[in-house]
């Protein structure tokens, strides 16, 4: 074929990317000694191996030394052995080793991508143009964040030897994510890849040798799940960085239950692309190019759900058709590849099943009439219609290059599809109309939105989810958080609640007897058990009686808090008044409430009079927060600015401690409910009166109703219903390290954000324990992409 004869035929020929350098390194490597502990490089103990494969041809590219836990041990000792240095060392020593790994990934920049594209499959236009520079990026941004440490997170460090587990759709930009911001923190990090693709984890390991790392900061083992759980287990570990599968996940979740291991989970999605009417139809069909055949699907935040407006269906689907038709399917090897193989086998079977079942359950499956490579794990672009939202295609994450759709009539519709999933990662909105856009944003729960855009990335804009996709988030300023902690003021140790057997003395008949119900959705109504509970006076005397809340009543206060939409709707303002006015209400009372004090817990009148003044002062704060603790703008390198926006978490459950009881409750719940979350509290079992008595408080201060729901009883078992609630989107827990840790494990049912105090409770009058640090885990950030420019 002449190039005129190509001209006409507007083909592409071949254009593959040479492998030799990566042949060269793979044939002189010795895999067998493949885990990198301590600055040396080691066998596997027990000499076990596992291997890796080349996806577009099946064939072995190496054995890999399969660590054990007595490798993990090793691991763990080396970064602990590093970590008082490193920790210690100043922001600039930290910088100057971040900067030295990205300038060396840097001059082995393609040696990385075509690694990456043999060992992964993914076409080497991605790894070479978005993987390894958005990797490199990584460790040169958080140079920075090592230098700002202190400037600008004062009060916090480092959390300690961070355990780190990966996955394979990512190898290399995932490694990257994860080490970078643990060692700008001056955390040191065991850091286990996936074992389908090792080799680029293999190459990085060497590039820190290179480039000086110190030895012990950064060990990287490689294995399956047994080491991935030796790391998830060991003590020695003091935060765990999960990428992965929700599956395993909430594992993980729930074998850190009650250790007091900071979690950060980046898990699994199933992201909704929401076109409207009046969009750009050939910039969409861009757009879901990008959205849900990159890296043939094996992504996250794939924009693997259509959801298109009735009128342009057809139309969009039509485009949608052509477009897929030219997606050029083959070696991943090859420059002008658009779709490669997919990771492995087991992952095409169950791509092809999902399909399969999808199909069999009503959906109408099209692929282009393109022939695949005859050896590899291939698998065409599918485009699923008529899908039902209950098809598994619609609910299930597919991870392959597997797109369903769905039409919606309207905007509320569409936000009601898009919501409709138990995930909560990304999602996209098209339309021309950026009000639309903007509106449309906030409505949808996920951690990420792009306008007009898809699959935007940067290491300055946080990236998480909500709901089942996670929590935490990695990149800028976000991600930093979930590697440093702030020092918050310890108080006692909190005893399990004891039942007492014994009644309490009765009352001397000199007041009038008064019974206190639940608060639920603005009223105050009986227990559905009908049961009350005896609250004792300092003196062992009958103080009164309150309800003894069971799981319906929580469950009504959860329904109750969940159909508030006058407090999360209300502006930032509205809420700060509605908080000045509950302190100002309390303070008209406050002779009672410390009366309540001294009564109850037999603390001096000043003392009382103390804690009252402070849970007003608190309030006072609360309010005055409420429209200060906002998001930030962040100017990633694309030309787009990404809003990092602060939104209520949801439906939070509060279980407020024993010590301090009024300023402990307060302290809880005006920061959550500042943010515009809605609460159900369970207060101090043995002094709840201090939260009865503040019913009429709140219903003299115009708080909408739902908005705070209060359920008296009995701590552990009201916690753990509120732990197992999928519809409380966080859980605050302050009470003893038993009912702490099976919170921790019920969560994860939804993996709602649990705040635990581990059984300890804190210093509720101490100034630090008030500000950003309650206000920060009363918020989700949601980074919202708008791009600019013709
Ligand atoms: P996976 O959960 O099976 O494995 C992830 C990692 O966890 C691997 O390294 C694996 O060896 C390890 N592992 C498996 N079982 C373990 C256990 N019990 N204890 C400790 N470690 C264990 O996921 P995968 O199939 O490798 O990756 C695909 C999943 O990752 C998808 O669900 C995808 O959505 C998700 N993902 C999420 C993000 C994000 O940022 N949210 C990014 C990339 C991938």
């Amino acid at each position: 074929m002449n190039i005129l004869d190509r001209y006409h035929a507007m083909d592409y020929g071949p254009a593959p990317e040479a492998r030799n350098e990566a042949d060269a390194w793979l044939a002189a490597r010795d895999f067998s000694k493949a885990l990198f502990i301590d600055g040396t490089w080691k066998a596997a103990s027990g000499g076990k191996s596992f291997e890796t494969s080349e996806p577009s041809s099946g064939k072995l590219l190496a054995k890999i030394s399969d660590a054990r836990a007595a490798d993990i041990d090793a691991a763990v000792a080396a970064a602990a052995k590093a970590l008082p240095k490193w920790s210690a060392s100043s922001g600039y020593v930290r910088a100057k080793v971040l900067y030295a790994i990205g300038r060396a990934m840097q001059r082995h920049q393609r040696l990385f991508a075509v690694l990456e594209t043999i060992d992964n499959g993914k076409p080497i236009r991605e790894s070479r143009d978005i993987d390894v520079p958005l990797a490199i990026r990584h460790f040169i941004h958080h140079a920075g964040w090592a230098q700002a440490l202190d400037r600008d997170f004062p009060g916090h460090k480092g959390v300690g030897v961070v355990g780190q587990i990966i996955p394979w759709n990512f190898p290399l930009l995932m490694l990257a994510w994860k080490i970078a911001p643990a060692l700008a923190a001056g955390c040191t990090v065991v850091l286990k890849p996936a074992e389908f693709t090792p080799l680029t984890s293999i190459l990085f390991a060497e590039i820190c040798e290179r480039a000086g790392v110190p030895k012990g900061l950064v060990n990287i083992v490689q294995g399956g799940p047994e080491a991935g759980a030796a790391i998830v287990n060991h003590p020695g570990v003091q935060k765990i960085a999960f990428t992965g599968s929700s599956e395993v996940g909430k594992i993980i979740r729930k074998a850190t239950a009650g250790s007091g291991k900071k979690l950060s989970l980046e898990l699994g999605g199933k992201s909704a692309f929401i076109v409207f009417e009046d969009a750009d139809l050939d910039s969409a069909v861009e757009g879901l190019v990008d959205g849900i055949w990159f890296n043939q699907g094996q992504v996250c935040c794939a924009g693997s759900r259509l959801l298109v407006q009735e009128g342009i269906a057809d139309a969009l689907i039509a485009k949608v058709k052509t477009r897929m038709s030219r997606l050029r399917v083959g070696s991943p090897l090859d420059k002008n590849t658009d779709i490669g193989p997919l990771v492995d086998l087991t992952q095409l079977d169950r791509v092809k099943g999902l399909v399969a079942e999808g199909a069999r359950q009503g959906a109408v499956c099209w692929q282009p009439d393109a022939a695949l490579p005859s050896s590899g794990h291939y698998h065409l672009p599918t485009l699923a219609t008529g899908v039902s939202p209950a098809n598994i295609l619609a609910q299930e994450e597919v991870f392959g290059p597997v797109l369903a759709t769905m039409t919606f009539r309207n905007t509320e519709e569409a936000i009601e599809l898009a919501n409709n999933t138990r995930y909560g990662l990304a999602a996209s909105v098209w339309s021309e109309n950026v009000n639309l856009a903007l509106h449309v944003a906030p409505q949808l729960k996920a951690g990420v939105v792009w306008v007009n855009g898809t699959n935007m990335f940067d290491a300055a804009c946080g990236f998480g989810g909500y709901r089942e996709s996670g929590f935490g988030r990695e990149g800028g300023r976000e991600g930093m958080f979930e590697y440093i902690t702030a020092k918050l003021p310890l108080g006692p140790v909190i005893k399990p609640a004891a039942i007492s057997a014994q009644p309490v003395e009765q009352a001397d008949g000199s007041t009038i007897d008064r019974t206190a119900k639940l608060f639920i959705g603005g009223k105050q109504i009986r227990p559905d058990g009908n049961y009350s509970l005896a609250i004792a006076t300092a003196k062992g005397k009958l103080a009164g009686e309150v309800g003894l809340g069971s799981r319906k009543d929580i469950r009504d206060a959860v329904s109750a808090a969940r159909a508030c939409k006058g407090w999360p709707d209300a502006t930032a303002y509205n809420r700060s008044q509605v908080l000045y006015y509950l302190a100002e209400n309390l303070s008209g009372r406050a002779d009672e409430f410390s009366a309540r004090l001294v009564q109850l817990t037999g603390v001096t009148a000043k003392a009382a009079r103390e804690e009252v003044d402070q849970s007003i002062e608190r309030l006072f704060l609360y309010a005055g927060l409420a429209d200060k603790f906002e998001g930030r703008v962040h100017q990633p390198p694309a030309r787009a600015v990404t809003l990092a926006l602060h939104e209520p978490v949801g439906v939070v459950g509060i279980v407020a401690p024993d010590t301090s009881p009024l300023l402990g409750l307060i302290s809880l719940v005006a920061p959550a409910l500042a943010m515009g979350n809605t609460v159900v509290a369970v207060p101090s079992e043995r002094y709840p009166l201090l939260a009865t008595d503040l019913y009429q408080v709140i219903e003299y201060s115009d708080v909408p109703a739902g908005a705070i729901n209060i359920v008296t009883g009995r701590t552990a078992e009201l916690a753990g219903v509120l732990a197992k609630h999928d519809d409380v989107d966080g859980l605050w827990v302050f009470a003893d390290a038993e009912t702490c840790a099976k919170a921790e494990a019920d969560s994860i049912g939804n993996l709602k954000r649990v705040w635990s105090g581990n059984g300890r409770g804190l210093d509720w009058a101490s100034d630090e324990a008030a500000g950003d640090a309650f206000l920060r885990r009363a918020v989700e950030v949601k980074n919202v992409w708008v791009p600019y420019g013709d």
